[in-house]
């Protein structure tokens, strides 16, 4: 059995027994309840999912570095 965290209400999960899960990015996210999948399907930047996405795309196009390098 292995724990993860409900990014939603932060409380710690089995992935076993999860009540729901949502595949973003590459990554599975785990639920504590139908409730908070929703709330983070509804907003999935605020719960970082965000942050895994472009995590992604960075490791796509192999282009890193700093962003905005201005003038
Ligand atoms: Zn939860």
């Amino acid at each position: 059995m292995t724990k993860v965290i409900d990014p939603v209400c932060g409380m710690t999960v089995d992935q076993e027994k999860a009540a729901a899960r949502e595949v973003r990015a590459g990554r599975t996210w785990y639920f504590c309840s139908e409730q908070c999948h929703r709330m983070f399907v509804a907003d999935p930047a605020r719960y970082g999912a965000k942050d895994a996405a472009e995590a992604a795309e960075r490791a796509k196009g192999g282009a890193g570095g700093t962003r905005g390098g201005g003038i």
